[in-house]
């Protein structure tokens, strides 16, 4: 028997298909950047299916790609012969314990399923991305997704007391705890967290529950430069209440407004910069009076130009809709090299200073469109095409563009990605640039647990 014969026979009928109808939009991730192949798709449909899955794998020397939501955007999950393992069937809210605030979520369950069952429980469950609706919790934690509350709240890391994984030999490790304290030897969990697939499968995690705030707070700013926006920052800081804290240049806002239906302008003048700032309060008087306090030092001392602040939560969520329709608004800008880095806070304005400067150089008249989560110094730097550019030809900077990016980055002390991970995109990068002691230890890590190398196998090493 072959191992796919193997596979099958050994599944429920709904627990696979080699229909490539089927199939195919698995295979192709969000940006069309990277289009996959695979023989056969396994949906597990639980943590003992999966590791008879890779058990057989094993036995007979086949790869898997683990994929969750699909939204991944380094190229991690789109296959190129790999078995492909949707976890989507495995998706169930197991336990939510408002004493300890852990709740047990399986891995394909989608991160919005996952906060609305901690609001069913009176709790927050703070990790916030706009692909919120597709992406699951097993592709954020083995992405150490980021979002929009990082500032906060931390990383998919952070948000985490253990997971349970499927590992490369079939075995099932369990570390669904939910104490804040055990210090008995190495973190294990922690490995699968940012691992993208490549050390197991993370079928199931314990995850950390916040109390809700009484209110959310948001207003949008406008700004003169980047040096203002990030001045800007520490003016909203005051206590715990800053959650969010967003920015999107003017080229990015006229993106939204000019491509996606209902977006508007909230000011009449332009500026050149806009923050837009969440603050959790206990009450709606106490977010507008804080709001109001933070804005109006800021623009005492000319830091800010103009602001809105949300009176309803229909104005709040129009207000963010701005922020996360970038994504998808420069789509209709023509071609786009993408990077996700991150500086030192006080290293943005420079880091974009030397940036658009340097790929400038490269391509003259390219459109740099710097968006993101500035609060946590994490930069979207994503250079758009020239208005008549051919859209192939300019795709063919994408190295060179990077290799200057990324060199500007560890100049300043930054990283060469913030939250969307290594997968395919980054792995030279990743290799070229990393230190000797942690490539090796990464390789060790991954040499030990998966010495046939099945899991993820050409992903981050
Ligand atoms: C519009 C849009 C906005 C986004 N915004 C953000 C943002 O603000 N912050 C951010 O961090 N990311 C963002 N992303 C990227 C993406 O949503 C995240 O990386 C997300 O965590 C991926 O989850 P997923 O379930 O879709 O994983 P997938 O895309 O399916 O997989 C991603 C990686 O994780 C591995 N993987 C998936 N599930 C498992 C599992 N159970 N066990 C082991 N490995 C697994 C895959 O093999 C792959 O390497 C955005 C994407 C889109 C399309």
């Amino acid at each position: 028997m072959t191992g796919f014969e193997h596979l099958k026979s050994a599944l429920p009928a709904n627990s696979w298909t080699d229909d490539q109808d089927l199939i195919a939009p698995w295979l192709k991730e969000w940006r069309d950047k990277y289009f996959g192949q695979t023989p056969l798709m396994v949906m597990p449909g639980s943590t003992e299916e999966t590791a008879k899955v890779v058990k057989i794998c094993r036995e007979h020397e086949l790869k898997i790609m683990p994929q969750g939501g699909n939204t991944g955007l380094v190229g991690g999950n789109t296959p190129q012969g790999e078995i492909l393992l949707s976890t989507r069937r495995i998706n169930k809210i197991r336990n939510t314990n408002p004493v300890t605030n852990a709740m047990i979520v399986e891995a394909g369950a989608t991160l919005l399923s996952v906060q609305e069952a901690a609001k069913k429980a009176d709790r927050k469950f703070p990790l916030s991305l706009a692909s919120e609706g597709s992406c699951t919790i097993g592709g954020n934690l083995s992405t150490n997704a980021g979002g929009v509350h990082v500032l906060k709240y931390g990383t998919a890391k952070d948000l985490v007391f253990g997971v349970e994984a499927v590992l490369p030999n079939g075995e099932i490790y369990n570390g669904l705890t939910d104490l804040r304290k055990d210090n008995t030897g190495y973190d294990l969990s922690r490995l699968f967290l940012g691992a993208e697939g490549t050390l197991g499968i993370i079928t199931a995690a314990s995850l950390k529950l916040f109390p809700r705030p009484g209110h959310v707070q948001r207003a949008i700013a406008g700004v003169k430069s980047a040096d203002d926006a990030v001045k800007l920052l520490d003016y909203c800081r005051t206590g715990n209440a800053l959650s969010m804290f967003e920015v999107i240049p003017r080229i990015g806002l006229e993106l939204v407004t000019r491509h996606i239906p209902d977006q508007r302008d909230p000011f009449e003048q332009v500026h050149e910069w806009y923050a837009i700032i969440d603050w959790e309060t206990d009450d709606s008087a106490l977010g507008q009076s804080v709001a109001e306090q933070c804005l109006m030092s800021a623009a005492k001392a000319r830091v800010v130009d103009d602001a809105v602040i949300a009176q309803t939560e229909i104005q709040a969520a129009n207000l963010l809709a701005l922020r996360e329709h970038m994504s998808a608004a420069q789509k209709h800008n023509g071609a786009s090299i993408k990077q996700d880095i991150t500086v030192p806070i006080d290293k943005i304005p420079e880091f974009l200073r030397q940036a658009d400067k340097a790929v400038m150089k490269i391509v003259a008249n390219c459109r740099p469109v710097a968006f993101g989560h500035f609060g946590d110094g994490n930069i979207h730097y994503n250079i758009a095409q020239p208005e008549d550019a051919d859209r192939k030809e300019f795709l063919t900077y994408w190295n060179d563009i990077s290799c200057v990016v990324f060199d500007i980055v560890d100049s300043l002390g930054g990283s060469i990605s913030a939250e969307h991970g290594i997968g395919i995109m980054k792995k030279g990068e990743l290799a070229q640039r990393t230190e000797p002691a942690k490539m090796m230890m990464l390789r060790t890590i991954k040499q030990s647990l998966d010495p046939d190398n099945i899991m993820n196998p050409r992903v981050m090493i």
